[in-house]
């Protein structure tokens, strides 16, 4: 493609409200153009790498095993009201009325469109398993639209949708998707870790999500710095190989501890380590009241609570309702002789010797506690998982880092096929719904994500795999007939035996020309310069920034070799 013809509108400045590298440098690159908060214009370079992007996801899915479809992005209100999301999706759910006042959604998801497309045309097991996907544009009225494509209102999503007639076969395809997440993400030249992901009631095995990993991402992945392992922090179990101190049992005592509210005054008022205190929260679990305890050094994971109390809501309790129940301030709760709540610990409490624990009295701890003796208290694994823990598999320490979530693997179960009817008969004649999995990659997130790992201080450096032309030539001064007839016969040339080209055609300064060149980061760079009459030409390579002059015939012999790098 010659330069002059395309629409590349670059950018020297930083825009003002791009907060991370590859917002800034997707919008100065010219790759795409805001329009309103979260919604972009994909411009023909930009439209070039979804593309790629697309095309890898495509043919990962065809290997898995999922054919393609196209579903409506337009969704009747009905479908929704059926499953129970109408009222529960909230305000990201982009509502309207059609000219019949009929009610609608624009889709950020397609679980009930597939539910309902399958519940009519599948009857019988022999029918089973299905997998389909589709590559379309959703919408999701998001809170805090931000950082360009990684979080937008409207955005391109791979959604997949499984049926099955058992289990097995849905472990099954949930492991070949699993499999092509792998193979897309890798061959998209991504650094990223598959991560167990929380799943609500379901097991923690049931859904994953991979994560790209990124110093700008909004999740917390915990992983093994020797194995596999990698979870969602918020689900990471932790190994109860605690350890109980040999030291005495010593009494219990009671202690004034005025103007210490928190772990940490009470840790230096008693001159005593953080790993010996009892912090003791009361939270509001739906509508009762639980105590619950962790060391001082540890913090409660509230998911892990909602989960082990099975319960649908919970919260901390505001101080005025622990003021009600339990009759002291917040910083003074604890669990010896404390009445009308349950209490829970995670398992680290109970190794606890000679501990501290709020007296249950404003301004006064007990000092010489310990669990089993003093107080009463079902243990489990309640707490946040923490760098320097040994690894759930046993294998390694557990590291942190930061993810950005580009794809999602779910069991679904029977979620849907439930709620909306989905049923098929089984070998017995018997009716039974359907099991379902869904897939979803974001494809303009992913384009995003590997802007984010693939830049440098003067742009985009991209993959080969998903760069928008493998080369960029350029004629530095096209008044010069030498060197524009040397660059596009080169350009002829290189088209011809199939790679894809930029041509650097326009009238501009060579200094805005380089600029540019680095801004838009395509693989390999020939630059026809001065010495055109001569035949020789200047390669860089954008990733390492390594460049030499060659003869102009040796050109596609060295590009085939410098990709292959
Ligand atoms: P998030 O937690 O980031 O809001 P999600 O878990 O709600 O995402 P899913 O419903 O799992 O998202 O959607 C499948 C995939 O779509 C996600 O893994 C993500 O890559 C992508 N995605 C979701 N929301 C957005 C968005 N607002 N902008 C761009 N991509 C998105
Ligand atoms: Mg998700």
């Amino acid at each position: 493609m010659k330069q002059s013809a395309m629409f590349i509108p670059t950018l020297r400045e930083v825009p003002a409200d791009a907060e991370i590298r590859s917002h800034q440098l997707l919008i100065r690159a010219g790759f795409m153009r805001q329009n309103a908060s979260g919604i972009y214009s994909i411009l023909p370079l930009g439209k070039r790498v979804l593309a790629k992007v697309e095309k890898i996801v495509r043919e990962e899915m065809d290997r898995a095993g999922s054919s393609e479809m196209l579903m409506p992005t337009l969704q009747l209100a009905e479908l929704w009201q059926e499953s129970g999301r109408w009222s529960s999706y909230g305000p990201e759910l982009m509502r309207f009325n059609d000219r019949h006042s009929r009610e609608f959604a624009l889709g950020p998801t397609h679980e009930e469109v597939v539910t309902s497309l399958l519940r009519d045309e599948v009857k019988s097991y022999k029918k089973l398993p299905l997998n389909v996907y589709q590559i379309q544009t959703k919408f999701r009225d998001e809170k805090r639209p931000r950082f360009g494509l990684l979080r937008g209102r409207e955005f391109i999503m791979k959604d997949a949708y499984s049926f099955h007639a058992t289990k097995e076969s849905l472990d099954k395809t949930y492991e070949d998707m699993f499999e092509g997440y792998r193979r897309i993400f890798s061959r998209c030249g991504l650094d990223f870790r598959a991560v167990i992901a929380d799943s609500g009631a379901m097991g923690g095995k049931d859904t994953h999500e991979f994560m790209v990993l990124s110093d700008i991402g909004e999740d917390t992945i915990a992983y093994s710095d020797t194995s596999d392992f990698a979870a969602n922090i918020e689900m990471a179990p932790v190994v109860a190989n605690y350890e109980k101190s040999s030291e005495d049992a010593a009494e219990l005592e009671k202690v004034a501890t005025p103007d210490s509210k928190t772990i940490e005054d009470v840790s230096k008022a008693l001159n005593i380590e953080k790993e010996k205190c009892i912090k003791s929260l009361l939270f509001k679990v739906d509508e009762e009241y639980v105590l619950v305890l962790a060391r001082g050094d540890h913090e409660i994971n509230d998911i892990k609570v909602k989960n082990y109390l099975e319960a649908k809501d919970i919260m901390l309790a505001p101080a005025n309702e622990v003021k009600d129940i339990i009759q002291c301030e917040v910083g003074s709760v604890g669990p010896i002789n404390v009445k009308n709540v349950k209490v829970i610990a995670d398992n680290a409490v109970e190794y606890i010797v000679n501990g501290v624990c709020g007296a249950n009295e404003d301004g006064f701890h007990f000092t010489g506690v310990n669990p089993g003796r003093d107080f009463q208290a079902d243990y489990a694994d309640l707490r946040f998982i923490q760098e320097g823990d040994a690894s759930p598999d046993g294998e390694g320490i557990i590291q942190f880092a930061r993810g950005i979530e580009v794809g999602h693997v779910f069991k679904l179960g029977t979620r849907y096929s439930e709620a909306m009817n989905g049923t098929f008969l089984d070998e017995n004649g018997r009716a039974q719904p359907m099991i379902m999995g869904c897939y979803g990659i974001g494809v303009s997130r992913t384009m995003a994500a590997i802007a984010e790992q693939y830049n440098d201080e003067n742009g985009l450096v991209w993959p080969k795999q998903v760069a928008p032309y493998d080369v960029h030539v350029i004629a530095v001064n096209v008044k010069k007939e030498e060197q524009t007839e040397v660059a596009s016969a080169l350009y002829n040339t290189l088209q011809d035996q199939g790679y894809e080209v930029l041509y650097d055609d326009r009238a501009e300064r060579a200094g805005v020309k380089f600029a540019d060149s680095d801004l838009i980061g395509l693989p390999i760079r020939v630059t026809v310069g001065k010495q055109a009459g001569e035949g020789i030409v200047e390669v860089k390579v954008r990733k390492t920034g390594e460049s030499f002059e060659a003869k102009v015939e040796e050109i596609p012999e060295l590009i085939e070799k410098l990709l292959e790098q």
